[in-house]
């Protein structure tokens, strides 16, 4: 394994994937992410972005399994940021992995939607673009700073039906229910960790990791309560470990009156997975291209 990597991430890769897989991921983490962002339909559509790129030399090339990404060739994010697209809400950097939940969520127009944990809000905007601004979005977030951030975003991004919420979503009414959920739970990201960057290795023990995994349960036990009988949500997560993907799930649907509904991944077969332990769920392998990622729906029964 890497010498770069954490040694209890390490420990814990190897356990779950066993030296070639883990090696996979080392290499994954030591690669240079490649700079990617969506077109903002709400603000320009996928033709006026790549033509407004284009027009500064910046190229880009299409994503197969979502129309409006793209990967961006030979510019830096502050190339993008510098750009009038960017600053008037026309393009959202943001990962590729980070743009796969949404759509599998699948959420409709007339939806009342929740986001459980919104900020900064790539993916509440993002449902907010899917669904052309006909879905009822509620947004929350606990951390203060970052649902200011997630604020200025949800307006920078002409996101016109998203209440923001600064609240700890634990602590919502269970008398609220919503036809759709996403949970992008707060995680270790040890998907995300990129080994020339010091500010991405994160801190990974086993008290992190004991705290992450309670709330993630927790939430997702929420989740189950806030979901409309037959209805379908999203657990997602930056981390590519069973204990905060796959375990949360068994441990969540043991309680709960709720089951797996298998992903359709039909166009996403050129992105990279690992194996998961449930059939049906995602996680995605990092490479130059994507982070570390793992996708589950589930369905509260009827
Ligand atoms: N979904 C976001 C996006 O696409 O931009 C990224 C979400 S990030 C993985 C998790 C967020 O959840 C953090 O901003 C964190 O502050 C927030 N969070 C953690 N625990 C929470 C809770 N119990 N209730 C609401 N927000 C929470």
């Amino acid at each position: 394994m890497h010498e770069g990597v954490p040694a209890y991430l390490a420990q814990l890769l190897v356990q779950q994937y066993g030296e070639e897989i883990a090696e996979r991921i080392a290499a994954g983490y030591e690669a240079q992410r490649a700079v990617t962002l969506r077109a903002n339909p709400l603000k320009a559509d996928r033709q006026e972005a790549r033509l407004a790129l284009e027009a500064q030399g910046i190229e880009v090339s299409p994503v197969s399994w979502y129309d409006d990404a793209m990967i961006v060739h030979g510019a830096r994010e502050d190339a993008i940021t510098a750009l009038e697209i960017y600053e008037r809400g026309g393009v959202y950097l943001q990962s590729l992995s980070s743009m796969i939940p949404p759509v599998l969520l699948g959420a409709k127009p007339g939806e009342n939607v929740l986001d459980m944990a919104a900020a900064p809000g790539g993916k509440t905007t993002q449902i907010a673009a899917l669904t052309g601004n006909r879905a009822m979005i509620t947004a929350c977030e606990m951390n203060k700073i970052r649902a200011d951030r997630l604020r200025y975003n949800v307006q920078r991004q002409g996101a016109s039906r998203v209440t923001v919420m600064n609240v700890d979503s634990r602590s919502l009414d269970d008398l609220f229910s919503f036809d759709r959920i996403l949970l992008d739970a707060p995680c270790s990201g040890s998907g995300t960790v990129q080994l020339g960057n010091p500010r991405s290795k994160g801190q990974f023990n086993k008290a992190n990791l004991d705290k992450t995994t309670k709330m993630q349960e927790t939430l997702l036990l929420k989740a189950l309560r806030l979901l409309r009988p037959g209805c379908e949500m999203i657990y997602s997560t930056c981390s590519v470990l069973a204990q905060e993907n796959e375990n949360i799930v068994t441990k969540v649907l043991k309680k709960g009156n709720a089951e797996v509904v298998p992903l359709d991944l039909t166009g996403f077969e050129s992105v990279p997975q690992l194996p998961v332990t449930i059939p049906g769920t995602l996680c995605v392998c990092p490479d130059e291209l994507y982070e570390g990622f793992f996708v589950a729906k589930i369905r509260r029964k009827k």
